[in-house]
């Protein structure tokens, strides 16, 4: 890609709106552009972002069997009034009549749609456990949508669902996706915490919030900082291993504020250990039994004996990820973003001194940037005549984690080649590939 024919609205500050870095970063990179309050576009930068996450996500939801769908944004009211929350969900909902006065609303979430689906599909327990999922827009008209993509009214969450015989069988679902979670966040180079949660409006009996710290996070969060030190690697998609796993997180205090108890957290944490702290919730897992399948006569059938399915649901704000991310990696005070390689909108910027009467640097770019991309390197080339430290500059800001520079008179066999945050040094252009393909690896 060219810089100078790509679709990158670049602002020369940062909007007055915006309050927190993420959102003051996406808007000057344009990598969003707001339509409506709490309603956004999407622009290529951000967009691809966004894109390589949710793939990510996807990859570690198929690697414990869960199977994807794709269900409608809108869905009828009707199967909302059997499970009893038509009302209960209040202003949060999106609701609308169609030309022949029906009500149909926008969903915020798909307990009742996939009960549905499930209910007229799968009659026989030996068909369980099914694990469903998609990755699909909600609506939630949120009272005060703030911070840009991070509590905005349209949102692109992953949200999947566990259908199973018993409660143990359930509890192996859900343990499923808990493993599937931390590697889902290790892989997007985030540390997240599993904090145990308020079952909240969706009700249950067993629920985790993941949490990643940021100072301009909306959850305060109480933990025991050694939760930090347990590694996931080792553990098995296996029902004792996963129940270990979880066990080694649990054993650690670790509450939001909606569920502190300062006498327990002083109890259970001595003072050393004691972290207090604001975090960003990016999933949120529950496990509710029957709660929604009894209402809806949601049963298989054992032995001639009808049991109803006990079922959990399990989130990831997949756009909210994206804010996340900056939140994590953006230096504000230095103006330095670094993105993880494996969700970067670019994988290696090319940036080229260059002048209206000198194109030479442009030239040698371009033999770079075929080079890089024939070898799978998604690259950016910054062929405008801006000059050489403006360029320096904005391309800390868009966050691409390696970078050639090709100055005035640039060397025929090496290359300056810059890892952000790094010095940069010459190596030959294999070299810099080598590199770049090295840390891809995730
Ligand atoms: P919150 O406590 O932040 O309001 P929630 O508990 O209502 O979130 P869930 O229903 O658990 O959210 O949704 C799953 C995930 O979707 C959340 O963990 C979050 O990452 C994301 N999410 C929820 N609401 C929003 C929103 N308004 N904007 C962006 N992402 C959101
Ligand atoms: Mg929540």
């Amino acid at each position: 890609m060219f810089l100078s024919k790509s679709f990158i609205p670049l602002l020369k500050n940062y909007p007055s709106e915006a309050k927190i870095k993420s959102h003051k970063l996406m808007l000057r990179l344009g990598m969003i552009k707001q339509s409506s309050a709490g309603i956004y576009s999407w622009l290529p930068l951000g967009f691809k972002v966004m894109k390589k996450i949710e793939q990510i996500v996807r990859e570690e939801q198929n690697k414990i069997g869960a199977q994807e769908i794709l269900m409608p944004t809108i869905q009828s009211s009707e199967i909302w009034k059997e499970s009893g929350r038509y009302e209960d969900y209040g202003e949060e909902m999106l609701r609308i009549k169609d030309r022949q006065n029906r009500e149909i609303l926008y969903g915020p979430t798909n307990e009742e749609l996939v009960t549905d689906i499930f209910r007229n599909s799968i009659k026989s327990y030996k068909s369980l456990p099914q694990l469903l999922y998609h990755i699909q827009w909600k609506f939630r008209d949120e009272l005060r949508p703030r911070f840009g993509i991070m509590r905005c009214r349209e949102f692109f969450m992953k949200d999947a669902y566990s259908f199973d015989l018993s409660d143990d069988d359930a509890e192996f679902s859900y343990n499923k996706f808990f493993l599937s979670y931390l590697k889902t966040f290790k892989r997007l180079e985030l540390s997240a915490i599993p904090m145990t949660a308020e079952t909240g409006p969706i009700g249950g009996s067993l629920s985790h919030e993941f949490i990643i710290l940021a100072e301009t996070g909306e959850s305060k969060i109480y933990t025991d900082k050694r939760i930090f030190d347990v590694n996931h690697d080792n553990y098995k998609l296996e029902k004792e291993s996963l129940k270990k796993l979880r066990l080694e997180y649990d054993q650690f205090y670790a509450v939001t504020d909606e569920k502190i108890d300062n006498k327990e957290f002083n109890n259970k944490v001595d003072k050393k250990n004691q972290l207090e702290t604001k975090g960003i919730e990016v999933g949120h897992i529950f496990y509710f039994g029957d709660k929604y399948s009894k209402p809806m006569n949601t049963a298989v059938d054992k032995d001639g004996k009808k049991i109803f399915v006990k079922m959990g649901s399990y989130g990831i704000g997949v756009s909210r990820l994206v804010g996340a991310l900056i939140e994590a990696n953006f230096d504000e005070k230095n103006e330095v973003m670094k993105w993880p390689v494996s969700v970067s909108p670019f994988e290696c910027a090319i940036i080229c001194f260059a002048s209206k009467n000198d194109t030479t640097s442009i030239e040698m770019g371009i033999k770079v940037k075929n080079f890089l991309e024939q070898n799978n390197i998604e690259t950016v080339l910054d062929d405008s005549d801006e000059n050489f430290s403006g360029k320096l500059k904005k391309f800390n800001l868009i966050g691409i984690p390696f970078q050639i520079l090709i100055g005035k008179n640039p060397d025929k066999n090496k290359v300056e080649f810059k890892e952000v945050g790094n010095d940069s040094k010459m190596i030959s252009l294999e070299g810099a590939l080598n590199f770049i393909k090295s840390k891809k690896i995730n």
